[in-house]
């Protein structure tokens, strides 16, 4: 049992928290099933945007590849533009952020520890609008770098403008590894000597968005919960409404990955501290990778 310096709190503040490991698990499961409801809305706004990025002159593309004037061609796709257009995915981080807190708040509220949302709900929105700014930057990188890698391949290899110009309208909106996991089956489709290899293609390359979409949506909404969780407790903790001695254990998910994740199981650092990761890297709270679902506890 502690007795901490109370705040805001009008009642006594008598913690017995001890066994309460359960709650944890329960804050957890909680926090992910936000995240999850949260998912579709941020998939939404990215397709919303990746849509806009076909939103070009097609024969203005065609005749800058002609010229094999890359920057020209970079210029009619709009790529100056992408950041700016994946924007639409911050609000929804933003709000599903502060649902976290709200959720983080309430169950350490079944522990008598009382924060204000007021103290926690700056510092949480500061949060996401520095991380989503730093996420559309990424993403608008990226998509746009996979379109410089497709437009440099088609002009190196003498490629017809027309040809390149349709490679890049199925490709345009997805990172390069996914854009060249497109051609690639296209060359696999014409060494067959596949018959409806247009279609095939355009269905290969939409379950390529589809899945660019959700791979974001799922590693950004875990990140934007175990992120807020963190950021209210640490706040608490700052208040003085938490023992000193209060811990965070590293739980990994189901599935862990056996690289960074899995060996952080069971490792428990201070509220201040960061876990270290099985790669080495030093993360202040989960997610420790694209499509991590690892949580952490609070040991008190
Ligand atoms: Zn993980």
């Amino acid at each position: 049992m502690w007795l901490f310096p109370r705040l805001s709190s009008p009642q006594p503040v008598l913690v017995s928290i001890a066994k309460e490991t359960s709650n944890n698990d329960k804050l957890t499961q909680a926090l992910h099933r936000a995240a999850d409801l949260a998912d579709p809305k941020i998939r939404r706004r990215f397709r919303e945007a990746a849509d806009k990025l076909t939103d070009y002159d097609e024969q203005e593309l065609v005749d800058a590849l002609q010229r094999g004037d890359l920057n020209r061609a970079l210029f009619i796709l709009n790529i100056q533009d992408f950041p700016a257009l994946f924007l639409t995915v911050s609000p929804e981080i933003t709000a599903l952020a502060i649902r976290a807190v709200e959720i983080t708040l309430a169950n350490l509220a079944t522990r008598r520890v009382q924060v204000d949302i007021v103290r926690v709900n700056p510092r949480a929105v500061a949060w996401a609008r520095r991380y989503s700014s730093k996420l559309v930057v990424e993403i608008g990188d990226t998509t746009r770098e996979a379109l410089r890698t497709i437009i440099a391949d088609g002009l190196q290899a003498g490629n017809n403008p027309r040809v390149i110009a349709r490679d890049i309208r199925q490709v345009i909106g997805l990172n390069t590894q996914r854009a060249k996991a497109v051609q690639n089956y296209r060359t696999r489709l014409e060494a067959a000597g596949e018959k409806g290899i247009e279609r095939k293609v355009e269905r290969h390359a939409a379950k390529q968005l589809r899945d660019r979409a959700e791979t974001i949506a799922r590693t950004e909404a875990i990140n934007s919960v175990s992120a807020a969780r963190y950021i209210a407790m640490d706040t608490a903790y700052d208040l003085g409404q938490l023992p000193r001695s209060v811990k965070r254990k590293w739980i990994p998910a189901a599935n862990a990955c056996p690289k960074v994740c899995a060996p952080m199981r069971g490792q428990v650092v201070g509220m201040k501290e960061d876990f270290i990761a099985g790669d080495g890297r030093r993360i202040k709270h989960p997610g420790a990778h694209v499509l991590c679902r690892c949580s952490e506890a609070t040991v008190f």
